[in-house]
């Protein structure tokens, strides 16, 4: 994402502040939360909300923390992730985000779960302010405080001037950060057990309260992704669906089947006037903690394409007992029509005769 988009999707321009920053981001993911929102794409601008979030904090915190921020990482939880706010101040004691994705299956996202994440979290030193080193007060060793150091010349004729690679030529005394071993970046691993409430939707974003890891202070920011799953299959309207084919037979002679849900397998009747099928509260939350909302389950009926002789004598007996005993009861269409064509047929026979005549 361009920078300058990621400003314009959260309405803001480059000079804003890291508050203002953080305040327009969850101002607007409230806004554009599927569930508060009913707009068709309210889940896709919630992802573009997050993502132009993410890329400001990297660009912004730029300490080092190589994040391509890329989806692939999204399950490693591996993934670096900068600290949000001035580095600087932020080194001790306030707390931290960690922004990161966590996919859930289907049926954890309906039915709720817990997840141990582990991660490592990146952060600018705050003792070397991500420079590795720390530059003391007094005066270089090598060069004495003069920024300089005098060789001798290839012949050692004469002395020549060389900057101090000690110090970098400002003359004072360079020391190596012990809290971050001279890397810049400090990182602590954590590991924390989340609760995911039912029906948290993709681009719904977990906020999970800081504790301590290390020295730091550590929220997590954790936005949801849905795996495909390879029988359900859920609506942007939130509406759990599910097709399945059946044997045509079956469905005409009104048999029971199983039918898998969120829950599991589960017995349904086909009824031979019926193609979709709702199974009220077996659904997905209408809302995060909510009611479960109706799962709608679509038929196909599936009959043969050729039937082997074995199977056309069943139907040649199956037509036949049926076409018996519906032609006998007269209420039915069968048996009306029946009655019609035979009193047609003897009206028919009686003008013949008399034509005859
Ligand atoms: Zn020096
Ligand atoms: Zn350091």
């Amino acid at each position: 994402m361009e920078t300058q988009e990621a400003y314009r999707e959260l309405g803001l321009d480059p000079s804003a502040s890291d508050a203002q920053l953080k305040a327009s981001w969850r101002r607007l993911v409230a806004a554009w939360h599927p569930d508060r929102n009913a707009a068709a794409d309210a889940g896709r601008r919630m992802q573009n909300i997050n993502k132009a979030y993410q890329h400001i904090r990297q660009l912004r915190d730029g300490d080092g923390a190589a994040d391509d921020g890329s989806a692939d990482a999204a399950e490693q939880a591996q993934e670096q992730a900068p600290p949000p706010g001035d580095s600087t101040a932020q080194a001790q004691g306030a707390p931290h985000a960690h922004f990161r994705k966590v996919r859930l299956s289907l049926e954890e996202a309906i039915l709720g779960c817990t997840r141990t994440l582990r991660g490592h979290f990146s952060h600018r030193c705050g003792d070397c302010l991500g420079k590795g080193v720390r530059v003391l007060a007094h005066a270089c060793s090598h060069c004495q405080g003069s920024g300089a150091v005098r060789k001798p010349a290839l012949f050692g004729w004469y002395w020549n001037e060389a900057g101090c690679t000690d110090c970098g030529g400002d003359g004072r005394q360079r020391e190596h950060c012990t809290s971050c071993d001279g890397k810049g970046v400090a990182e602590v691993s954590y590991r924390r057990r989340v609760r995911f409430p039912a029906g948290l939707r993709p681009g719904h974003v977990l906020s999970v309260p800081t504790s301590r890891h290390g020295a730091l202070e550590i929220g997590l920011e954790l936005e949801v992704e849905i795996e495909p799953h390879p029988l359900f299959q859920l609506d942007d309207d939130g509406v759990l669906r599910c097709e399945m084919p059946v044997n045509g037979y079956a469905w005409m002679a009104g048999r029971w089947v199983e039918v898998p849900t969120p829950d599991g397998l589960q017995q349904m009747r086909l009824k031979r006037d019926a193609l979709v099928y709702r199974l009220n509260g077996q659904g997905f939350p209408a809302t995060p903690r909510g009611p479960r909302g109706d799962y709608m389950v679509k038929i196909v009926p599936v009959f043969p394409e050729q039937h082997d002789p074995a199977q056309e004598a069943l139907l040649e007996q199956l037509i036949a007992a049926s076409t018996r005993s519906a032609q006998a009861d007269r209420t039915q269409p069968m048996g009306q029509w029946q009655g019609r064509l035979k009193r047609w047929q003897s009206r028919h026979k009686d003008t013949d005769t008399a034509r005859d005549d």
